[in-house]
């Protein structure tokens, strides 16, 4: 303990994680994730842990231990169809996870890292699935950290059309 300070902090405390399943239900039941995830997939989904966070933000994935983590705000106040886009979305990321791949390769811009293109790809298929036009899919392409410049780039290499203004 540094001898300067007058209290005692905790350094290692319990992070708390929910099933997935009992939060997201039916999941297993979609083609898409079963893409994902093959004949594993109720055994990843019945095994996956969630932690609601308290802050804003989204969603991601843990690169400790792969687990899913979901910011309780946009839960509560996001659109839904989002927040259906994002799960699948990240489960594309718990896959990489569990195969050993690098999800944070910051040798990449985050439109250009092969972790994203492939989460990216997954999610635009199910929200054309979903029917989706490709003006609600740039919509939902479109991020407060994505530059212009970027969602145009990201949008070209998914083959989504989004008209700018
Ligand atoms: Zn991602």
């Amino acid at each position: 303990m540094d001898p300067q300070l007058k209290v005692k902090i905790a350094r290692k405390v319990p992070v708390s994680t929910h099933k997935f399943n009992h939060y997201f239900k039916g999941f297993e039941k979609i083609e898409t994730v079963r893409k994902i995830f093959g004949e594993k997939t109720e055994e990843v989904l019945n095994n996956l842990k969630v932690e609601f966070a308290g802050f804003r933000g989204y969603m991601g994935v843990s690169h400790i231990d792969g687990h899913l983590l979901v910011s309780a705000v946009y839960l509560k106040d996001g659109d839904i169809v989002d927040i259906y886009l994002d799960i699948i979305h990240e489960l594309v990321h718990v896959k990489q996870f569990m195969e050993g791949k690098e999800l944070f390769d910051n040798t990449f811009r985050y439109t250009d890292r092969p972790s994203e293109i492939e989460a990216y790809r997954v999610t635009v298929d199910e929200a054309r699935k979903l029917g989706l036009s490709d003006e609600r899919i740039c919509e939902y392409l479109k991020t407060e950290w994505m530059s212009d410049d970027d969602l145009t780039r990201l949008a070209k290499t998914l083959n989504v059309r989004c008209s700018r203004s």
